[in-house]
């Protein structure tokens, strides 16, 4: 039986959905956990087992785990109080090694060895070594930055035709969150126990100024890239009212990009999926929409 934490979220969904439609696990193979049960009615419906389980209920969670072979945790988005995801995580990463699950498959972030500017880094650091020291065979997949981060900063960089980064011609390798998912779902529905670690990411890395001249040719409307430095930036994020933990978490992937920490390369998504990743400027026209 496989089972997939998180499951109402975004790449939640998207392994589930390639477990079954893609990789054609029967659904009686698979359970998938939530905070919110409800959420996952169709799934239900599919003949998925929907279980709720919270990994800030420790005690939910045995129960939540029990009967499982292979167990994709997916980190949580609690991003900006740190030190909540790895009691969250933690927690998750105990309850599986009670529940004697037999390979634990966890999301984690590129280069996130002390050392990393990303502030959550250590959460993820801390989880990757617990399931090393868990004992239990693993896959960690180090998910690079998926496209759809865009939709987040783009349409105020579109709008006022600016973009403040510190990032400097440092560059990521952005990745189609499904096509992750496709890869990740890949290994999950696999019988492989060996113990790997995979960094998965787009199959190129671009700098701000790349990015934005994709962004122009697509969308039409010029973006001038303006480089400051983290301080700076900082202040100029809370000048215009974000509050300062998420300006500094914000920044910090600056200096992780610039560091070159989210820059590199890999083609595992394309190994272990099978299929061709979607690049960049191609995602950017499919959703043209969600860019301004
Ligand atoms: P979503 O915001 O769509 O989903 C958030 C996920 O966190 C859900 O799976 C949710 O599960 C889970 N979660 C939150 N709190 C808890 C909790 N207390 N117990 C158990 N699960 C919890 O994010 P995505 O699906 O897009 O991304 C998946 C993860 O990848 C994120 O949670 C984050 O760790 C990371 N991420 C990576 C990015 C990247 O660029 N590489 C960008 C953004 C996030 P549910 O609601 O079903 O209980």
């Amino acid at each position: 039986t496989l089972l997939v934490t998180g499951a109402s979220g975004q790449l939640g969904r998207g392994v589930i959905n390639h477990l079954l439609d893609t990789f054609e696990v029967p659904a009686a193979r698979i359970i998938a956990t939530t905070r919110t049960p409800g959420n996952l009615a169709d799934l239900a419906a599919r003949g998925v087992t929907v279980r709720e389980a919270d990994f800030d209920d420790h005690a939910s969670l045995a129960k939540a785990f029990a009967g499982a072979d292979r167990a994709l945790i997916i980190s949580t988005n609690e991003l900006a109080i740190q030190g909540k995801r790895r009691e969250q995580q933690l927690a998750a990463v105990a309850a599986a090694s009670k529940a004697g699950i037999g390979h634990l498959l966890y999301t984690s972030l590129p280069n996130t060895e002390p050392g990393s500017a990303v502030l959550f880094a250590p959460d993820h650091f801390d989880t990757e070594q617990a399931i090393k020291a868990s004992g239990i065979p693993y896959t960690i997949f180090r998910n690079g930055w998926y496209d759809e981060n865009l939709f987040m900063a783009m349409p105020q960089i579109l709008a006022s035709g600016q973009w403040y980064t510190s990032a400097a011609d440092g560059a990521i390798s952005y990745g189609a969150r499904d096509d992750l998912a496709a890869a990740i779902a890949a290994r999950l529905a696999s019988d492989i126990t060996e113990s790997t670690t995979y960094t998965l990411t787009g199959p190129k890395a671009y700098t701000s100024a790349e990015v934005a001249a994709l962004v122009t040719e697509v969308t039409g409307k010029p973006i001038q890239v303006v480089q400051l430095s983290d301080e700076a930036l900082t202040e100029g994020m809370k000048a215009s009212g974000l509050p300062e933990p998420i300006a500094r978490l914000l920044v910090s992937f600056d200096a992780a990009t610039r560091a070159g920490d989210l820059g590199m390369v890999t083609d595992s998504v394309e190994t272990l999926s099978g299929r061709k990743s979607v690049p960049l400027k191609q995602f950017l026209e499919a959703n043209r929409a969600a860019l301004a």
